[in-house]
């Protein structure tokens, strides 16, 4: 049956710019948060999994180099993508850019050193980036660098009630400022935040395309053992969105990211015992396809309230690019 596309999947872009498929490698690279080691605060965003954030690799001891082969090891016997050879580094853990501007460029110093790595994808707080880190990520050798900011709301009050440390102005500033650096920026954005409605997770989704960004990833919150959020969902305070509710959020969203918007991820992809509601955060699968449902049953598509009312551009797209 003829697959539909209804917007800009990260994969589709990868393979757009480098013509196959690329492969994402998780990279751990130690690094801390300025909201849990004391500078801003010691609990962390009210959210935060300490223990589930890292790949857990470097715990282990293994250098970033050594990562990066155990990874590629694992792909080679894997029939999947035994003959997957182009990869990008995915460094999503805590803050990446926290630190030095040293610390920063000998990481990305190693990064150079990784065979048939095609681009980055580091994530990080945007209080947790300056001009001169923002010089050193903007000189890699890579057109595929990404730089991608934990917004999460754009509202002061939820940034406040989640104890984000930051404001959204913070989240403003750094996104501009990367952007003139030459930086592709992706925010991350959180659905169903305690406290806020489904208009307001639209006007934060609203708001942050109003600026030059490049990518969006999506998803919605999650509760994991031993956080914050876990007593307010105990004590009844917090109350999980339904995955049907959450699809349905997500179509909306869509339908207003202009269509140049990379979408990044739409769902969590979580692993691990320690996820406390709601269930459905463990079933991406299932959760993505709910989604395309929608957008097919309703005939919308990622920016048919935006920039592209008229047609759907992304069946298009891949065709003329052959992409799978
Ligand atoms: S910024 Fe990230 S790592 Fe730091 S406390 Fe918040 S969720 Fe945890």
């Amino acid at each position: 049956m003829k697959r539909n596309y209804h917007y800009y999947s990260f994969d589709t872009w990868l393979k757009a710019v480098h013509g196959e498929k690329v492969q994402k490698i998780s990279l751990d690279a130690n690094s801390g948060c300025p909201n849990r080691d004391g500078t801003i605060s010691k609990k962390g965003c009210t959210f935060c999994d300490a223990q589930g954030s890292g790949s857990g690799l470097m715990s282990t001891g293994l250098s970033l180099l050594e990562q990066w082969q155990f990874w590629r090891e694992k792909f080679a016997i894997s029939d999947r993508l035994k003959h997957t050879h182009l990869f990008l580094a995915y460094m999503q853990s805590f803050s990446n850019t926290y630190g030095s501007a040293r610390r920063l460029r000998l990481i990305t110093n190693e990064l150079q050193t990784l065979k048939n790595i095609v681009g980055l994808a580091i994530g990080t707080r945007p209080d947790c980036i300056d001009d001169e880190k923002l010089a050193i990520l903007s000189k890699l050798p890579w057109d595929n660098t990404w730089l991608e900011f934990g917004v999460q709301s754009m509202h002061d009050k939820t940034l406040q009630r989640i104890s984000r440390g930051h404001d959204a102005e913070c989240s403003k500033q750094a996104i501009i400022k990367a952007h003139e650096h030459g930086l592709k920026v992706c925010v991350h954005l959180m659905a169903a935040l305690p406290g806020e409605t489904e208009d307001d997770f639209i006007e934060t989704v609203k708001r942050v395309c109003e600026l030059p960004i490049s990518g969006i990833k999506l998803h919605g919150l999650y509760v994991c053992k031993g956080t914050e959020m876990e007593n307010e969902f105990r004590n009844k305070t917090y109350v999980p969105m339904e995955k049907q509710r959450y699809a349905e959020l997500i179509v909306k969203a869509l339908t207003i990211i202009p269509s140049h918007i990379v979408i990044h991820r739409l769902c969590a992809d979580f692993t691990g015992d320690a996820l406390v509601a709601p269930e459905w955060a463990s079933q991406k699968g299932s959760v993505l396809r709910q989604i395309d449902e929608l957008l097919h049953i309703q005939g919308l598509w990622q920016g048919c309230n935006a920039d592209v009312p008229n047609k759907n551009p992304f069946n298009e797209a891949h065709e003329t690019s052959s992409l799978d």
